[in-house]
């Protein structure tokens, strides 16, 4: 019999707009942005690629993220606590707090149920919800980290 996963019951989650994923916190530091991601943010802004990338990227080892202020751990695009990009914000945060790294039992309890309260509200997400969503995020992780 295969043993049963942590999450098999699935999980409740429901955003409480405590705009704590969208400011810096240890290693979950940046936003990085797919080719999607971006093309998404500039088709929003109604920008080109390139003046998207200008105005609002920075790259890291060749690879995008938002440009983030050294003495301001908050995202750009953080306003009252809500996104005001919401529409178009990107993978990383679509799938939060659905990652491959925070879908580990240990991390789960240490770096998100005890960190994020909307965890534990709303929408029960079922483990094939989860495993989707875990999915996406690691298929941007391949593209940005390991192609
Ligand atoms: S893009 Fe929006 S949802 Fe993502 S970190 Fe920034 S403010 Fe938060």
């Amino acid at each position: 019999m295969s043993k049963k996963l942590w999450y098999e019951e699935g999980i409740r989650f429901e955003c409480q707009g405590s705009g704590k994923c969208c400011t810096s916190h240890g290693e979950y530091g940046w936003v990085f942005l797919s080719k999607k991601d971006i093309k998404r943010f500039s088709e929003y802004f109604e920008l080109s690629v390139s003046e998207f990338k200008k105005i609002y990227c920075d790259q890291s080892e060749g690879v995008w993220h938002l440009k983030e202020k050294m003495d301001d751990p908050d995202c750009m695009f953080l306003k009252d606590n809500q996104c005001s990009a919401y529409e178009a914000r990107p993978t990383q945060c679509r799938t939060w707090p659905f990652w491959p790294d925070t879908m580990q039992a240990k991390a789960w309890k240490k770096e998100v149920a005890s960190f994020c309260p909307g965890v534990g509200k709303g929408k029960l997400y079922s483990k094939k919800e989860i495993e989707k969503q875990v999915e996406e995020a690691a298929r941007v992780d391949e593209e940005l980290f390991f192609s």
